[in-house]
């Protein structure tokens, strides 16, 4: 299928110029790279501007609760293990209410793939103050600088047991595209960060800031297999002039599913293997 095909005939309202339409690209890029079948994939969101976009595509889509996408992710994924299950989540979605369940996810190393939606605001909510926004940034829609320091995705994912660790840039289609793939490809929980300029709301942090500081972290001959936890801190850490973007982290250990096994006759996933089959998910 093309690109294209795994679009739904709904059309986003987002802003125009928002990040959002760039991953929303990408996201449909690397289902068609990985030959996915749309009944065969599930999106699943939390509440925020990033939340619409299992409207968007012809996939399977969850939209839950504010900071619960994944633990409905999850279970999804632990009661139908043959599905490829995409989490995804804005910065206040996933770092802020959700961040209890982003951390106990990491610990399980369930084999989907989480997107965060990055802007640093909460968009839907005219532009406050989110977890990952700089301490002393004052974007537009804030009375006074950020009195709190940021909550760093990368060093979380890697601090909770995160097995794969990405960042990628909205506006950069084919990079992230192949990110998002290879997170998919991924057998544990792979997490991709995704710079998304807000330009309604963030007028700091905008495509044009990010695109003269973005980097690809795997031409400098980075090895994210390698286990260099040091170099991992260091390069995760850059921020400011040069921001790199890449795979930062790869390591396999057993996924939840492969340290639970199947669900026994009776017991509640396989309840819930039942239930979802007869709801059609595939
Ligand atoms: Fe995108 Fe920001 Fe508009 Fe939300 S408010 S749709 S994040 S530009």
């Amino acid at each position: 299928m093309k690109p294209k095909a795994y679009r739904s005939e709904l059309s986003p309202d987002w802003c125009p110029g928002c990040g959002n339409f760039g991953i929303v690209a990408a996201l449909t890029r690397a289902f068609a790279e990985l030959g996915l079948s749309p009944e065969r994939a599930v999106l699943v969101s939390g509440i925020g501007c990033s939340a619409k976009t299992v409207h968007y595509l012809r996939s399977y889509g969850l939209h839950t609760l504010h900071g619960r996408g994944l633990p409905v992710a999850q279970g999804i994924k632990l009661a139908r293990p043959e599905l490829t299950v995409v989490a995804l989540a804005g910065d206040g979605d996933g770092m802020g209410i959700g961040a209890g369940h982003f951390v106990g996810a990491g610990r399980r190393n369930v084999d989907l793939t989480y997107l965060l939606f990055n802007n640093q605001v909460y968009g839907m909510t005219k532009g406050q103050a989110a977890p990952t926004l700089d301490f002393g940034a004052r974007p537009k829609g804030l009375a006074r600088p950020n009195p709190q320091g940021p909550v760093h995705p990368l060093w979380l994912a890697f601090a909770s047991g995160y097995t794969f660790i990405a960042r990628g840039f909205a506006f950069d289609l084919a990079g992230l595209a192949g990110l998002i793939a290879e997170a998919i490809r991924h057998p544990g929980l792979a997490f991709v960060d995704v710079l998304q300029p807000c330009p309604t709301y963030n007028d700091l942090h905008t495509r044009e800031w990010f695109a003269e500081r973005v980097y690809d972290l795997g031409a400098t001959g980075y090895d994210p297999a390698a286990g260099d936890v040091a170099a991992f801190a260091e390069k995760a850490g850059e921020w400011g002039e040069r921001i790199p973007v890449g795979v930062f982290w790869r390591r396999r250990r057993p996924t939840f599913g492969e340290v639970l096994g199947a669900p026994a006759e009776g017991d509640p996933l396989a309840r819930a293997e039942g239930l979802l089959a007869a709801h059609h998910l595939g």
